[in-house]
């Protein structure tokens, strides 16, 4: 029997949208998951009319800030309660393995509960004077912001943008990806629940270029966070700027990741292939371009095949799964595309290239890890974002020959180094134009600490004890302490 379209949040009510409903089908099995009555436009300007009352509010424009967080603590109780109902409500709705939706979730209720942290230890400056005043410099909330998100780790995406912009003192109205919005959803749910006022948050599943796009461009709304593919996020900070809208963005990547002739092979073997191979490769920051110095080249690129054909791919909710479908059949198609590209370009598959032969899988969106050879840094799969599993394998001679290669990209996300000589590592990380550097590590983070890219990667950070900021208004204040009148109107 058909199920009625689940309610969307428009300003702290659960109620129908009137855009054109979504379905989120399990890539694993190819089954709906659950059908969205889907925002439309009209709701968009219904959202953000009850998020500026809700905002403008005297009972949570004045609520004080070690109140407000206790409301973002009790959020990450709550999610922290669901955590096993929402891991696998996030791997239904987008394919990833059981394990990295455990730690997507707790990562997300971290958040909370670090941004409550930060929001109740804050000051505010006293600024240096310069006549009898004292000088305050104060923040204040932006009023109605927009939070627009991707499909490929949506409660993660949601939460760094949701407990900043709320503990900023702000109302919210979300719009997740068409392709895997329940989570969204339910984290909604949670924070109507955590007792946040009802009006300040709306989660808006939608289309991009309608939705989205209004959220961008209606009036009220005061800034937009952005999490997205580049071309996505260019059309998105023109629109921003012919209102004059500051945004933030979080773009796409082609990392590269760095193995010198003198690293722990073991070591440095492990990482690319997490690197690159977690999350199907549909990781902004996964490490897709590999440079691995001459001399080890060949025993390198021997082990990781080696390596990647043991890998295994599976259903996302078996614990032994390391790689999960991937998100739809289209986006296969595309990633086998770029396949196909890389052997016209010259490329030799050492792994992969194919889908998985068990008939276990026939069902899902399934495709094995894929490793490339043979082809230059100039070629389109060493420099186009796949975002799927696929790793290029480039050979580099020296320090110099790797910095240009590795910085020749529109990108600059993040980056990996294998080496044991510590200076070497350093040196290297300096010079590379990338947001996130690893040193013999990939892929680990820490909310404490800022992310974002530089060049076509984004241009804002995320996390670390600056975030609420981006969601604030700085203010200054000049208070007289002279008592005396301005002697220019005696
Ligand atoms: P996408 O750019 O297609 O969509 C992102 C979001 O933008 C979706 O919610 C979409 O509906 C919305 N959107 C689309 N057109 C819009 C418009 N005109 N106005 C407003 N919103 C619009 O990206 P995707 O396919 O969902 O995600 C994959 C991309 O996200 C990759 O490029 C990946 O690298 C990037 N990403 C970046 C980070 C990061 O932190 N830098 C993290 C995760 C993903």
């Amino acid at each position: 029997m058909a199920q009625n379209p689940l309610p969307i949040l428009i300003g702290g009510v659960l109620q129908d949208g009137r855009g054109k409903p979504i379905t989120s089908v399990d890539p694993a099995e190819g089954t709906p998951v659950a059908t969205v009555a889907a925002a439309s436009e009209e709701d968009v300007d219904l959202a953000v009319e009850r998020a500026v009352a809700a905002q403008s509010d005297p009972a949570w424009l004045r609520m004080l800030p070690h109140v407000r967080a206790r409301l973002l603590t009790r959020t990450a109780e709550l999610i922290e309660a669901r955590h096993e109902e929402l891991a696998v409500l996030q791997s239904r709705d987008n394919g990833k393995p059981i394990t990295e939706t455990r730690a997507l979730v707790a990562s997300a209720a971290g958040t909370f509960r670090y941004v409550a942290a930060v929001l109740e230890s804050s000051d505010e400056r006293l600024t240096v004077p310069r006549g009898q005043y004292l000088t305050l410099s104060v923040h204040e909330p932006i009023g109605v912001v927009g939070a627009i998100t991707p499909w490929n780790s949506p409660i993660a995406s949601d939460a760094q943008k949701l407990a900043p912009a709320l503990a900023g003192g702000n109302a919210v109205v979300l719009k997740p990806a068409g392709w895997a919005p329940l989570i969204s959803l339910k984290v909604g749910e949670i924070l109507l629940e955590a007792g946040f006022p009802p009006g300040l948050v709306s989660v808006l599943p939608g289309a991009g270029g309608t939705v989205g796009q209004r959220i961008v461009d209606h009036p009220e709304v005061g800034h937009v966070s952005f999490t997205g593919g580049t071309d996505t996020g260019r059309g998105l900070a023109a629109s921003a700027a012919r209102k004059l809208m500051t945004t933030s963005l979080e773009l796409g990547g082609k990392s590269p990741t760095i193995v010198f002739d003198d690293a722990d092979l073991d070591v440095a073997v492990n990482g690319v292939l997490y690197g690159i191979f977690s999350s199907q490769g549909q990781s902004c920051i996964a490490g897709s371009r590999l440079f691995v110095q001459r001399a080890v080249f060949d025993e390198v690129v021997a082990r990781l095949a080696a390596r990647a054909d043991a890998l295994r791919v599976g259903h996302p909710r078996d614990e032994r799964t390391q790689m999960g479908p991937l998100i739809t059949d289209r986006h296969r198609t595309s990633v086998e595309e770029y396949i196909g590209l890389g052997t016209a370009e010259g490329g030799k598959v050492v792994a992969g290239g194919v889908r998985p032969d068990d008939p276990a899988l026939a069902c899902g969106t399934y495709l094995r890890p894929t490793i490339i050879t043979g082809v230059g840094n100039s070629s389109r799969i060493a420099q186009e974002e796949i975002f799927g599993p696929v790793l290029v394998v480039i050979p580099f001679e020296d320090e110099a020959d790797l910095i240009a290669q590795a910085n020749d990209t529109v990108y600059g996300l993040a980056a990996g180094v294998w080496t044991r000589d510590f200076p070497k590592a350093w040196r290297t990380a300096r010079a590379l134009k990338a947001g996130q550097v690893w040193i013999n590590t990939y892929k680990q983070l820490s909310v404490a600490t800022p992310f974002g890219g530089f060049k076509d990667s984004g241009s804002t950070r995320e996390k670390g004890a600056d975030a609420i900021r981006a969601y604030q208004r700085q203010k200054s204040v000049y208070v007289d302490v002279s008592g005396m009148p301005i002697p220019w109107a005696d």
